[in-house]
Parts: C-alpha cells; structure tokens; sequence
C-alpha cells in the first residue's frame, strides 16, 4: 500500500490548468508544481501566461506557459495533440457577470459566461480526456461553484448560476461515463475567494457585509485555500472519488 504522504505527490505527472495567469488558476499551478508535477499554465492572454510561468519556476518548479483561449474548440484541440501526456486537467478559466435582473439580459450577457464557463469547459474534458481515456488514466478537476447549489443575494447573475450547476451535472455525467475507463471527474465549489473576478465588491460596503455575515467563518475564501482542495483531488489521495462536487465554502451553504 503506497505511504499515505506519497498519494499527494505528483512526481512524473503533466498536469495542464486553464485560465492560470492569476487567481484560482495561478494558486492551482503553484500547488501542482509544489506537489512535483511538470505544468502547463495556460491563458487566453499568452504575455500573461509567460509571466505566470515564470514566476513559478523562479521557485525551482517544472512549469512552461501556453496560450489557450478555451471557448475555441479547435485551439483546444490542437493543444491536445500537442500535450497528449497530460494527466491532469484542471479546468478553471471563468467569468461572472453580475447585477444583470433576468429579464434585461441581453444575448452577450448570457452567452459570453455560458461558452466560457460551460462550452469551454467541455471542450477541454473531451480532448484531453478523450486522450486520457485512450491511456486508461488520468483526471480532471472542474472549477464549479457554490453559485451551482444556491442562488446568492442580492446579486443577479442567472447566467453564471446556471453555467455553474451545469458544470457540476456535466462532472456527474463524464464521471460516471469514464470510471470504467480509468480516469477520475471531480469538481471543486468554492465561495466567495478574494481574486480579481470580485474586485468590484469591495468598493461595495453592503454587499460585503452580505458575503461575510453569511458565512459561518465570517470571511471570504484565498486562492491558496481552493487550490489545495483541487491538489487533493487530483492526487492518488483522492482515488476513490469521482463524480464528487466538493463544496469549499465556508460553511456558507449551511445557512
Ligand atoms: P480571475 O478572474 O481572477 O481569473 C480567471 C482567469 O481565467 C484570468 O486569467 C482570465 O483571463 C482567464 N480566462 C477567462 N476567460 C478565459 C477564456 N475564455 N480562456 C482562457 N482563459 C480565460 O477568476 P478567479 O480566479 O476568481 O476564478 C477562477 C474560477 O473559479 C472561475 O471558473 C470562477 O467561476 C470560479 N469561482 C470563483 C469564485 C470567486 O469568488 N472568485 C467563486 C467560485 C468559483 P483574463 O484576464 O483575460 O480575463
């Protein structure tokens, strides 16, 4: 039976993450790298991405950068064929667009996060992990959201709700297609996590006393703390899980 400790690391392991150049995705990147696997950081913005890389690898770690821009099918697909050795697909990239009442949003608004959030998604599950399944191995972490379970006030983002809810229906379905053929599906869903993507909330003194008086632990989520989640579930210390949606919330869903 392999040491307990052992099952974190991810010693000759490629592990290739989306929308890596800050936030989630970067923490992810630095956890993996930490963990000993070889990463490809990726971003639809590549001068990002190379920035990203590099300081990672300033730390001593086995990172290169790409450019991915995951709403295209064919750009996803032509990374797959140049990286068919990768093991590990987390799939981060996202956008929210909020305070948009439903009934007002235009086809932009709800298209834009959709083909991030959902397309773009599986796009990347059916290339990478169709070169997965052809290995019998390998597994993905797909970045959810709490937003996929609950409707969180007072924002308006219905678009992004249901992308996200999607994404954890999808997990499901891949998961249990897959399992029989050796790879693993698994999602994270994270709170409120102090990145860009919420910059605009803390000029926003009323909703901030939203967020932190609903969470039990009475603060928003860091990068570092999602990232250790996914590095868990992409690790043989998660062997027995697919098809899990593993909530990182700050006991915020208890409410
Ligand atoms: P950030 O906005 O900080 O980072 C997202 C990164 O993804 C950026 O580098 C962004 O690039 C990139 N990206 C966006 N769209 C694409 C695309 N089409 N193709 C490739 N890369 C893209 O976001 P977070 O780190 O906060 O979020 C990461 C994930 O976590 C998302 O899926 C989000 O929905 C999810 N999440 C976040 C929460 C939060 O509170 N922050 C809570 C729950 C889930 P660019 O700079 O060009 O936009």
């Amino acid at each position: 039976m392999t040491p307990y400790l052992d099952r974190f690391r991810l010693t000759g392991r490629t592990a290739l993450v989306t929308g890596g150049a800050r936030g989630i995705g970067f923490a992810t990147c630095e956890a993996l790298a930490q963990a000993g696997a070889r990463v490809i950081l990726t971003d639809r913005d590549e001068a990002a991405a190379q920035d990203a890389a590099e300081s990672i690898k300033g730390q001593g770690h086995d990172v290169v950068a790409d450019r991915l821009e995951v709403t295209s099918s064919a750009e996803v697909h032509a990374l797959a064929d140049r990286h068919p050795e990768v093991d590990i697909l987390v799939n981060n990239a996202g956008i929210a667009r909020s305070n948009i009442p439903a009934e007002r949003m235009t086809d932009d608004e709800w298209l834009s996060v959709v083909d991030i959030n959902l397309n773009g998604l599986y796009w990347c599950c059916r290339s990478f992990g169709g070169r997965m399944l052809d290995r019998q191995a390998g597994t993905i972490v797909n970045v959810g959201s709490m937003s996929g379970f609950i409707v969180n006030r007072p924002q308006e983002q219905a678009q992004y709700n249901a992308s996200k809810a999607a994404v954890h229906q999808l997990t499901r379905s891949l998961a249990a297609e897959w399992a029989p053929r050796g790879v693993r599906v698994n999602a994270v869903a994270p709170t409120y996590i102090e990145t860009a993507m919420n910059s605009y909330v803390y000029e926003d003194e009323n909703l901030m006393r939203h967020w932190i008086g609903g969470t039990p632990q009475g603060r928003m989520g860091r990068p570092d703390e999602v990232a250790a989640v996914i590095l868990f579930l992409a690790s043989d210390a998660a062997s027995l899980m697919t098809g899990s949606i593993v909530l990182a919330d700050g006991g915020y869903t208890c409410w």
